[in-house]
């Protein structure tokens, strides 16, 4: 079902990536589902960005936040969580899953560039993951977090590198072969390599910090992090003081 609205034309989307989260939505937060590779790397995620940067206390933007798997495990680190995503039925669950949860968590239906003009320089840490390679402009996407996230504070991308073993794990192995993802969830075409996502920090008064890869093991079932980063990766940045 199309999910376009008035508040979110022209705006940096596509909306088939929209209405591919839109028809899986309501299985957020079911473990087994289309999601549960979300679910399955959201501790070593959530692991990484608390030593990093100490999530307690801290004003926390998620954006491209879904149902809420990351904003929520961040709120209970002590974070204060603002979660923002342009897909109205996966902020509908989010919301949902926090009456029950109770998390401390804002959720907005809005554009990283609007609230980047609304609130720039807000928030201690911006996250934002794997969400980059669903938009047209990525780049629009690293600068308005850059504009959101306070000078000194940091801010984490998680997404799909761009070359054939990435291209062979992570469309063909993971929607393919393994059926961890439906078929036609990644674009190869809108992958993206750390150095254009560096270069657009640099362009954005971004400081490298680090960078981690995540891969997943068929036999084991099981996700970790790892120093090669030729598939999955988080890339992480501190905007100059
Ligand atoms: N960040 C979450 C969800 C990732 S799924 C997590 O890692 O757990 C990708 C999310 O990006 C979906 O919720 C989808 O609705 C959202 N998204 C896709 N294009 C977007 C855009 N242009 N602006 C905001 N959110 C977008």
């Amino acid at each position: 079902m199309a999910i376009k609205t008035e508040s979110v034309q022209d705006m940096n989307v596509d909306y088939n990536e929209l209405n591919k989260f839109a028809e899986l939505a309501h299985r957020w937060w079911d473990k087994n589902s289309e999601f549960k590779p979300l679910h399955d790397i959201n501790p070593l995620r959530l692991e990484l960005i608390d030593q990093a940067c100490i999530l307690k206390d801290k004003e926390v933007l998620d954006v491209g936040c879904g149902g809420g798997i990351l904003s929520e495990s961040m709120s209970e680190k002590g974070a204060k969580v603002t979660g923002i995503d342009l897909g109205e039925k996966a902020l509908n669950v989010a919301r949902l899953h926090q009456l029950e949860s109770g998390a401390n968590v804002k959720y907005r239906l809005v554009s990283v560039e609007d609230l980047a003009a609304e609130r720039p320089e807000s928030f201690d840490v911006v996250t934002c993951m794997e969400m980059l390679e669903h938009v047209p402009d990525p780049s629009s996407v690293v600068k308005a977090c850059s504009r959101l996230v306070k000078p000194g504070g940091m801010v984490f991308f998680s997404t799909i590198n761009r070359n054939l073993k990435a291209y062979l794990q992570a469309v063909i192995a993971a929607e393919y072969i393994l059926k961890l993802l439906p078929q036609g969830t990644h674009e190869y075409e809108k992958f993206i390599k750390p150095s254009q996502i560096s270069a657009w920090g640099r362009q954005s008064s971004l400081d490298l910090v680090g960078t981690k890869g995540m891969t997943y093991n068929p036999l084991t079932k099981r996700y970790s992090l790892v120093s090669n980063i030729d598939v999955n990766y988080i890339i992480y940045f501190r905007k100059y003081q």
